[in-house]
């Protein structure tokens, strides 16, 4: 079996354990992006939280890219990183509007998706993750983005080398991924590595993928 058709076994295998997550339309993408930079390196709920916080505080674009960093920072500081994730999000906005005159990301939706990871990752703050994660959600674009549910359970599967970086998972895993099944994918190794493939003790006894797992094999040799 080769790497494609094992994505293809792990992704029917999914899906028939877990469902097809269907993607729910259309978001804002600039909300999107911004909602993804303040997700860096924290929990959701804290995520959701500081979003919310900083919404209410600065209800337009413009009001966060006018106010003092260190009232931004104060108001999203239950996400962590803050000092960092204000620069990003104000250098970003305030480039936007010299470019382009404008506080949104909607043109986006005209660029090519290769273009679109291109214009977003040439911001520092915004890697390959925070882009992928902007143009899955907020566009339905055929990218996957790479999270550390996602790394851990591909390597333990050998769809990546154990050493791959997600850097490089970003690149890697989209070219064995079935074609249209980027998003139902994503979802579902999430899903799996929460309620089942989780970091420190996989269910593997539940787990219907044992005879394609490097780890289970590693872990249960006698
Ligand atoms: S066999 Fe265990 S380690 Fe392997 S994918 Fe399943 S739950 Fe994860």
């Amino acid at each position: 079996m080769n790497l494609h058709q094992k994505a293809q076994y792990i992704s029917d295998t999914l899906e028939h354990l877990l469902g097809i997550p269907t993607w729910d339309g259309t978001e804002d993408i600039l909300e999107c992006l911004i909602l993804t930079i303040l997700s860096q390196n924290t929990t959701d709920v804290s995520r959701d939280k500081g979003y919310i916080q900083l919404r209410e505080k600065f209800p337009t674009w413009e009001e966060v890219l006018q106010a003092d960093a260190n009232a931004v920072e104060e108001t999203i500081k239950i996400v962590g990183l803050g000092k960092q994730k204000t620069e990003t999000i104000k250098n970003f906005l305030s480039w936007l509007k010299a470019e382009y005159n404008v506080l949104s990301l909607e043109f986006i939706h005209d660029m090519q998706t290769e273009d679109a990871l291109e214009f977003l990752i040439q911001h520092k703050g915004i890697g390959i993750k925070t882009a992928s994660v902007t143009l899955s959600f907020a566009c339905g674009r055929e990218v996957f983005p790479v999270d550390t549910h996602i790394l851990r359970i591909s390597k333990r599967l050998g769809l990546i080398t154990q050493n791959c970086s997600a850097e490089k998972a970003h690149l890697e895993l989209p070219i064995i991924i079935p074609k249209g099944k980027t998003y139902p994918f994503h979802m579902n190794l999430i899903y799996f590595g929460r309620q089942i493939c989780n970091a420190r003790k996989p269910l593997c006894e539940k787990c219907p993928l044992t005879q394609h797992c490097l780890y289970y094999k590693e872990n249960t040799q006698t």
